[in-house]
């Protein structure tokens, strides 16, 4: 195929998937048409430099626009996702990481103060921002917690490929007896510099309305559980009051509408000098910031029988 053949079935390609994606429903028709056109291409380059292209295309473009009509995620159709600088494994059964989580690692960087050598990462689902803990701080060790098989499994490939050897996976339920064996491992992180917590937290009411979220995302992944959906998210907090060093921070996402709830879970929780709301870059309140007083001494054993 010549340079031109190449360009004018591209553009027809561009043109006819954007239209089939768009009477699909999907939110991004023509950047999602974009990234089909070039995995079927075989190229991360820019279309316009391609002057020929594999053979198979118009089948493979074919396989994974069918998939996409059927709203498939994106990022399981493509097998990664980004996220920060990386590039991180996907896989279906698994939770697919949000850009608004990204914020959480800057807010750490933010609010830590001292040393961020042993960090924790509580519900980690395929390890989105522990393996990022991992890639932008080469002196850190991270735990990384996480209650669902495949999700652990996946987060340990992606914490191995960010930091390897740096980062372990622990799969525990968060909301169990804290004394018991299999939270162990985690009790024994203490004293931690600074905790990372994407947790579910959805409220039963709120479903979502995208196919892709409803029907791909674990619903253990999005909902958190009791009236409010905070049930996941009160055992994080509570965790975090026992394992951070004094000055260690807490950051974890939540959904909008849960800033004062997040915030009064914290206070109860006592032991945080400093406990805010921080917002996502379009200003809603999506992240609880909870500094363990300076003063407080270093957590011990008696927090964990609580
Ligand atoms: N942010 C998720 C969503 O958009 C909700 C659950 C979570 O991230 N922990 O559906």
């Amino acid at each position: 195929m010549s340079g031109a053949a190449t360009r004018v079935a591209l553009r027809e390609a561009l043109a006819e998937t954007t239209q089939r994606l768009g009477r699909a429903g999907v939110a991004s028709p023509s950047v999602d048409a974009r990234a089909l056109i070039a995995e079927a291409a075989g190229t991360e380059r820019p279309l316009v430099l391609l002057d020929d292209l594999p053979a198979g295309f118009a089948a493979q473009l074919e396989q994974l626009t069918a998939r996409r009509e059927r709203r498939e995620p994106l990022q399981l159709i493509l097998g990664r996702a980004p996220f920060r600088r990386l590039m991180l494994r996907v896989r279906e059964g698994v939770f697919i990481p949000r850009p608004e989580t990204e914020l959480a690692v800057d807010l750490m960087q933010a609010h830590a103060s001292g040393p961020l050598e042993n960090l924790v990462d509580l519900c980690t689902g395929g390890g989105a921002l522990a393996a990022s803990a991992l890639d932008e701080i080469p002196t850190a060790r991270v735990l990384a917690v996480e209650i669902d098989p495949r999700a652990a499994e996946l987060a340990a490939e992606n914490l191995e490929a960010a930091g390897p050897g740096r980062g372990r996976v622990l799969r525990a339920d968060l909301t169990g007896d804290p004394g018991s064996p299999e939270l162990a491992e985690l009790a024994a992180t203490a004293p931690v510099d600074a905790i990372l917590s994407n947790p579910p937290y959805i409220p039963p009411e709120a479903v979502p309305r995208d196919a892709e979220v409803l029907e791909h995302d674990p619903h253990h992944a999005l909902f958190g559980g009791g009236e409010d959906g905070l049930e996941v998210p009160r055992a994080v907090i509570d965790w975090a009051a026992r394992l951070l060093r004094p000055g260690g921070v807490l950051i974890m996402e939540h959904a909008d509408v849960q800033g004062p709830a997040a915030q009064d879970a914290a206070t109860r929780a006592g032991g945080f000098d400093t406990v805010r709301t921080a917002g996502d870059l379009t200003g809603r309140d999506r992240f609880l910031v909870a500094r363990r007083a300076a003063g407080d001494p270093t957590p011990g054993s008696e927090r964990l029988t609580r």
